[in-house]
């Protein structure tokens, strides 16, 4: 039997040779997202934009293409904001082809420095797939910023004396939650209604349990004022959208099996999430996991019963709070890329803060605009990132709001970040925390099971 050559075996392995045809042939070039994405507006080259990077992936799966380091900066430079999915009227499946675009990259090495190597190894393969590895980064960021310390290194000059890619990180560094979920959720545990209607389990997240349990401790609350009984499986790992966004298709796929085991979507009416990318990725675990005989069908069950928190309150028949929120100015929403063109999720938030009393909703200009936090883009490419941020900050200005909300914690700390660097007063909220606060502030009368 002749051995495949070493042309073939690359070519069976390559992930965008590998994926359905149908998807990469699906853009017909007609350029109707060109105005919706933020790196070409910001550039106005073909190549930066959805249908000059889809041509780039339909040329690497033709064979026409090599994966070239100048193929993989451009598939970096890419926010995977999704805008362009939302405004194309040929359904192309963006998210499908922009994952194997960079798991392609990553396969065949071409932007692996030592460097780079082990800062993904460090974060992707040994941080995030483990919440105990997560909770003691937590504990020692605490250390950081209730000791003084972060204060100290803040109004000093110190940074200047460390690599720029720290110096740039460190304001980006979210306040840490007081207390875990799993913690809150044991306090919140006595709440559960007594005859719950429906049966929903939460994801408390990576970055949303470190720095946000408190946006999870409102969840809890909301869902329970809504007559849910709320679990909070101890075993769920992130949710692997890092993965999935950053090449790392297989350890993605290991993090999606980890969680259906943990969450059991069959005993469950819904798997709620508050956060748009982890949603937007945890909708695909059925395609993520279509070839795994052993998961593929619990997979498609999952993906059935994923829900963001929003739609799931309008999906239930959200009770409107009768508390009355006192606000020392308007509010305005910043619309998350992932829920907004992800999931597709973008009136939902806002009924839920027009069903506040005591809130002045004001729109913000472009609020479905990338803010430029992106996954870890604000990081990876933080030119892009800031001239993204300093357009959404405009905008947030112009509102004059007090409170900007917003439904994922990466926009929630670039936009707290922005705020900061503007010098605009206010501050950045989940929906889901004003409407909690609406809901404590009602006459305990009116909470009805
Ligand atoms: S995902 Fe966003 S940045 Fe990337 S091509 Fe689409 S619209 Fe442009
Ligand atoms: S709108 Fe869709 S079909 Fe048209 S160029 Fe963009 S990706 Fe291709």
């Amino acid at each position: 039997m002749t051995q495949p050559t070493q042309a073939t075996q690359d070519d069976q392995e390559n992930l965008l040779k590998g994926l359905d045809y149908s998807i990469v042939q699906q853009c017909m070039h007609c350029g109707m997202c060109l105005p919706t994405c933020p790196t070409y507006a910001e550039t106005l080259e073909e190549r930066s934009s959805p249908r000059g990077r889809i041509a780039l992936m339909r040329g690497v799966a033709d064979g026409h293409l090599e994966v070239s380091e100048d193929f993989a900066k451009e598939m970096y430079f890419c926010l995977g904001c999704l805008a362009c999915q939302t405004a194309c009227p040929a359904g192309v499946d963006y998210t499908n082809l922009f994952e194997h675009a960079r798991a392609e990259i990553e396969r065949t090495g071409v932007l692996a420095t030592p460097r780079r190597t082990r800062i993904r190894s460090i974060a992707l393969r040994w941080l995030f797939p483990s919440r105990r590895r997560l909770h003691a980064l937590g504990w020692m960021l605490r250390l950081y910023q209730w000791t003084g310390l972060q204060w100290l290194v803040r109004s000093s000059r110190v940074l200047y004396l460390f690599p720029r890619w720290l110096r740039e990180l460190e304001p980006l560094t979210p306040q840490v939650s007081r207390r875990f979920t799993a913690t809150e959720h044991g306090r919140r545990r006595a709440s559960q209604p007594t005859l719950p209607r429906h049966r929903v389990a939460l994801l408390s997240g990576c970055v949303q349990d470190l720095a946000f349990a408190d946006v999870n401790a409102d969840t809890i609350d909301v869902l329970q004022f809504n007559g849910c009984e709320v679990l909070l499986p101890a075993d769920q790992q992130c949710c692997g959208s890092l993965h999935g966004h950053n090449g790392e298709l297989e350890l993605a796929r290991e993090l999606a099996r980890v969680n259906i085991d943990a969450f059991d979507p069959a005993s469950l009416d819904a798997i709620i999430v508050n956060a748009g990318g982890c949603g937007s990725h945890m909708s695909h675990y059925d395609r993520l996991l279509a070839d795994d005989e052993q998961y593929a069908q619990r997979a498609k069950i999952w993906s059935e019963k994923v829900r963001d928190i929003h739609e799931f309150l309008m999906e239930i028949d959200m009770r409107p709070p009768t508390g009355v929120l006192d606000i020392d100015g308007p509010v305005t929403y910043h619309e998350s890329c992932h829920l907004r063109h992800g999931q597709g999720v973008s009136e939902a938030p806002r009924k839920i803060l027009a069903a506040i009393q005591g809130l002045e909703m004001v729109e913000l200009s472009e609020a479905d605009w990338c803010c430029g936090s992106a996954g870890i883009y604000n990081i990876t490419q933080p030119e892009m990132s800031m001239q993204l941020l300093d357009r959404k900050m405009g905008h947030v200005a112009d509102t004059g709001a007090t409170i900007v909300a917003t439904g994922n914690p990466g926009c929630a700390v670039q936009i707290q970040h922005g705020l900061r660097l503007k010098s605009i007063h206010g501050t950045v909220l989940h929906p889901v925390t004003l409407l909690a606060q609406a809901y404590r502030a009602e006459p305990e009368t009116d909470r009805k099971e």
